[in-house]
């Protein structure tokens, strides 16, 4: 990374979740000298013994590629921090707050001031989390305020866009970088942190701090509307006997439109999408511009309303009432190639129903470690057909390749009655209805 203009600034990435570590060991990878920081002191020595601690295809193997090369190394201390590195990326998490559609900026705040204080200078301080728009520039003050006198610290905005699944390719490949800044210094100490993406031909896009964090919550508020838009032809199908997965195949011809995030189904979930579209409405009401993006919060409703539907039809099925019935709930992570279940979809069918008395079986191949631990409550497998057994309805939430391979008759034989919802339109309806099972899906008669 280092070129004639000088040698490759050492990175700090604050925050080692799903964002901070993905990007930590890939920047690594790409040759960095780099120091993972994180306030939680387990999933530091995780990570320093060479284990990821979440599910991330391909992430294992850069990781111990990473700490092999001896770029790579992880801390829990702020002053050691300030003082390797030249460029520091906040990457910690900025959930919803409770009670609240606001998002809850303590984790930044206190990233930043921990940081702050400990900066040498000169730095460049920048940040990766979602946040709301305003954010750069109040973290800015809070970062002169609190920097040791003549520390020359400056702050910028890189929002981050890789998807979980998929993060290590994103990472090293992405679709564009964003680089939010306010002066000449940080721009060029920025495209020297990220010189061999740029290499590659990675389209830069420079603005100011403000825009910068804009295009990450307009991004996923607009792919957000989307799977609601394709979620709400849904409910009209529902009610005329349409199709929607054939008003959707016709409507992705369309090349102004595209079939990608088209997918009706149980909707969207996730520790981003829902939490950012809510966030970005709160704000926007703050700044006196709320009825600009008052449709999200339809698209929020349509999407919560997919929920309530599955649940409607596995109950539909189950002939009207779900007390005592078996269920076996396929899925829990909010998507496949993931263990993650913030807010995830699965989760709440399988939470309502198992609310309404059903007695269910969650199955995921990833993810069970996790719902156990958030959802004591349920019953967990990692097997579908052993789950499946004497079950009443199999209802299919999300669509992991194991799932979509089920074989119908091999199944069949172990269930106690042939009734599936497929919440994700990930199998073969003429498949399953040929091997007896009653088929039902989201927005399709
Ligand atoms: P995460 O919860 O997995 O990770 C956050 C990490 O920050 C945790 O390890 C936590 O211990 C650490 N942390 C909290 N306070 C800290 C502090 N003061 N100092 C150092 N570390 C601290 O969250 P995530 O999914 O990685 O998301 C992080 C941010 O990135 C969020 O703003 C999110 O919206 C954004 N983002 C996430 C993704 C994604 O796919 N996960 C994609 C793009 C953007």
């Amino acid at each position: 990374p280092g070129n004639e203009t000088g040698p490759a600034p050492r990175l700090t990435v604050i925050g080692t979740g799903y964002l901070g570590a993905t990007h930590a060991i890939c920047m690594a990878v790409l040759g960095y000298d780099v120091l993972g920081v994180d306030v939680d002191p387990d999933k530091i020595e995780r990570l320093a013994s060479g284990e990821v601690p979440f599910f991330e295809p391909g992430l294992p193997e850069l990781l111990a590629k990473a700490l092999d090369s001896g770029r790579l190394r992880f801390t829990t201390s702020f002053a050691e921090a300030g003082a390797f590195g030249d460029v520091h990326f906040i990457c910690v998490g900025t959930p919803q707050q409770k009670g609240s559609y606001a998002a809850d900026l303590t984790y930044v705040d206190a990233a930043v001031t921990e940081l702050a204080r400990h900066i040498r200078g000169p730095a460049l301080v920048v940040g990766k989390s979602t946040v709301p728009v305003g954010t750069a520039a109040r973290l800015t003050e809070l970062l002169h305020k609190t920097a040791p006198a003549g520390a020359d610290a400056q702050l910028a905005w890189n929002p981050e866009f890789l998807r979980e699944g998929y993060a290590v390719d994103d990472t090293l490949r992405p679709d564009r970088l964003v680089f939010g800044t306010t002066s000449a210094w940080a721009e060029e100490r920025l495209r020297a942190a990220f010189a061999p993406v740029i290499a590659q031909g990675t389209p830069v896009v420079v603005t100011d701090l403000p825009t910068a964090e804009l295009v990450k919550v307009a991004a996923n508020s607009f792919l957000a509307t989307k799977i609601s838009y394709i979620n709400a032809m849904a409910e009209v199908c529902e009610a005329t006997g349409a199709d929607v997965t054939g008003l959707a195949t016709a409507l992705s011809y369309d090349d102004r439109i595209g079939g990608r995030f088209l997918k009706p189904g149980l909707g969207f979930g996730g520790g981003c999408l829902p939490k950012d579209i809510r966030a970005f409405t709160h704000r926007a009401e703050e700044l006196g511009v709320g009825q600009a993006v008052a449709f999200l919060r339809e698209v929020d409703g349509i999407n919560q309303r997919r929920r309530a539907r599955t649940v409607d039809l596995v109950r539909e099925l189950a002939g009207g009432a779900l007390a005592g019935r078996r269920i076996t709930a396929l899925g829990a992570a909010f998507k496949p190639n993931s263990d993650d279940i913030r807010d995830a979809p699965a989760l709440d069918v399988a939470r309502t129903l198992h609310a309404a008395g059903a007695v269910v079986t969650v199955v995921d191949p990833a993810a069970v470690p996790n719902a156990r631990r958030a959802y004591p409550e349920l019953t967990y497998a990692t097997d579908a057909l052993a789950a499946a057994a004497g079950s009443d309805v199999v209802v299919l939430l999300t669509e992991w390749a194991q799932f979509r391979e089920i074989d119908p008759h091999v199944m069949g034989d172990v269930v106690a009655h042939r009734r599936i919802v497929d919440g994700r339109h990930a199998l073969d309806s003429v498949q399953w209805r040929t091997a007896g099972w009653d088929y039902r899906a989201l927005g399709r008669p």
